[in-house]
């Protein structure tokens, strides 16, 4: 009778929503918003998949996960096979799960989307990551005999952990040097817990360890070691995942205002610094009443519902387009509307304005869309004498990031772009013999699976590589 009702069009239409925490609850705590799939919801959205003939959601993934086998096994409810087929491709699925941009990837290029419900894919990889983490945690681990190589990852984000884990499952010695005191990269110190809870980030980092990566923080590559002393240290290859961190400014008087943060230093207070437990941690946070995020990507969203956990009485965000250009995860925008957080949108601030040096009010400009830029968004075109102010008593610039140029400056022949992205090949080669490169670092801002996707091809070519020594 189940099969029957699942079999007919209005089920196979109809998505199974991923129950959350309710809005007015989430707001005051940083748990985790999603509260995931029960096996039985997981196993009815399973059974909406087509098991095309030609998939197209394969494609649509930047490291090709198997997804029509996994979610067939889902659907049989062999869970344990489902993560394997996962774990053949994709050695973060709790991770990508929750952050990846499923809309215009997997979920984009399914057939069912054009009925406006594709397989809830990214809901379905994080019920078996789930699951697998429920039973222990991952059993696949399989290290290839000691080749006497040695291997130096630079950062410990998902590019170099990727790198890392892949390496290190071939028998390489690997070792992560990582500037911060804690690994993840954005995953620890920008993505907030209410997002990707910490405690899913650490097992995922302790797999790679088991695997045999060696972790060692706090120590920056381009001052406390350079490339070319971990290449005298003994090191064979050096991949470098370092990833953009270096805020952008909207370059706008008023933004040395006290209260002006970027949201690189606002997220990575409150994230990895604790600053919601001051007291317990010695890294206070103003938080405003009125807030202001200028931005409209993944890290306006995390900043602006940071702050409004943390206790701001209103949040708006300000963006130059509309919000069919906003960058940021569909879902991450619905919750944040569902958070109360305000959109002052086809608006570009042009001034802060301070009182005893701490910013007060905002000056904004009126845009409108013009014809499309070189990225196909239509380009915002500002308004003539459409300017207008607001009250604000916390800004907080999240427009984008900068590759940090230590590594750059510090390494001879690492060719990098006018913007001090590493220049690599498909593969991640750079210019240097022995050096690779992928993630962020090389592409500028992009995702979590992108940078690991590149961090699996650098991988099989250091092993290539390698192997020839
Ligand atoms: C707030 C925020 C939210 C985001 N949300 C999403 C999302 O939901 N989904 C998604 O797919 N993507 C998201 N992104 C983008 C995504 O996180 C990045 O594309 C991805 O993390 C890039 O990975 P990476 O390994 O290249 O670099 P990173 O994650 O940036 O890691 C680089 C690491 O290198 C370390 N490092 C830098 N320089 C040195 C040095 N000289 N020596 C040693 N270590 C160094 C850094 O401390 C850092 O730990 C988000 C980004 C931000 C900022």
């Amino acid at each position: 009778m189940e099969d029957k009702i699942l079999k007919s069009s209005i089920e196979r239409f109809k998505r199974t929503p991923m129950p959350k925490q309710p809005p007015e609850v989430r707001i005051h705590n940083f748990n985790e918003v999603a509260l995931g799939f029960t096996p039985e919801q997981a196993i009815n959205e399973a059974k909406r998949c087509l098991q095309c003939p030609e998939p197209k959601c394969i494609g649509g993934c930047p490291v090709e996960i198997d997804i029509p086998s996994f979610i067939k096994q889902v659907a049989e409810g062999d869970f344990e096979a489902a993560i394997k087929t996962i774990r053949k491709t994709d050695s973060l699925p709790a991770i990508t799960g929750r952050v990846c941009p499923q809309e215009v990837q997997c979920e984009g290029v399914c057939v069912l989307a054009k009925r406006n419900a594709p397989i809830a894919i990214g809901a379905l990889e994080r019920f078996v990551a789930d699951y697998e983490l429920s039973k222990g945690g991952s059993k696949v681990i399989e290290v290839a005999e000691k080749t006497g190589r040695k291997v130096a990852v630079v950062g410990s984000g998902p590019a170099g952990l990727t790198v890392a884990g892949d390496l290190a499952k071939l028998g390489h010695e690997v070792t992560i040097f990582e500037a911060l005191h804690a690994p993840g990269g954005v995953l620890a110190y920008g993505i907030p817990e209410f997002r990707l809870p910490k405690s899913i980030l650490n097992t995922e980092v302790n797999y790679v360890k088991q695997l045999g990566a060696e972790i060692k923080l706090d120590v920056v590559i381009g001052r406390t070691l350079t490339i070319e002393e971990l290449f005298e240290i003994g090191f064979n290859a050096v991949f470098i995942g370092t990833g953009a961190g270096s805020p952008k400014f909207l370059n706008i008087p008023g933004e040395e205002l006290n209260g002006v943060y970027s949201a690189n230093e606002f997220l990575t207070r409150c994230n990895l610094m604790k600053a919601y437990k001051f007291g317990e941690y010695d890294t206070p946070i103003k938080v405003g009443e009125n807030v202001t995020v200028v931005g409209a990507g993944n890290t306006a969203m995390d900043s602006a519902r940071t702050a409004l956990r943390l206790g701001a009485a209103s949040v708006t965000i300000v963006y130059r387009r509309t919000e069919a250009e906003m960058p940021a995860r569909a879902e991450e925008i619905e919750n944040a509307k569902e958070e109360g957080v305000k959109l002052q949108l086809l608006t570009n601030p042009i001034k802060l304005l301070g009182e005893n040096g701490w910013v007060k009010r905002m000056e904004c400009i009126k845009m409108q869309l013009g014809e499309a830029d070189e990225s196909g968004r239509r380009r915002p075109v500002p308004i003539p004498n459409s300017n207008f102010y607001f009250d604000t008593d916390q800004v907080i610039i999240a427009i984008g990031r900068y590759p940090n140029p230590i590594i750059a400056q510090t390494t001879k022949g690492l060719e990098v772009t006018k913007d001090g992205l590493i220049i690599t090949d498909e593969l991640g080669r750079t210019s240097r013999k022995g050096i690779w490169a992928g993630g962020d670092i090389v592409t500028g801002e992009a995702t979590v699976i992108s940078a690991m996707g590149a961090g699996k091809k650098a991988a099989k070519d250091i092993h290539k590589y390698l192997m020839k020594l």
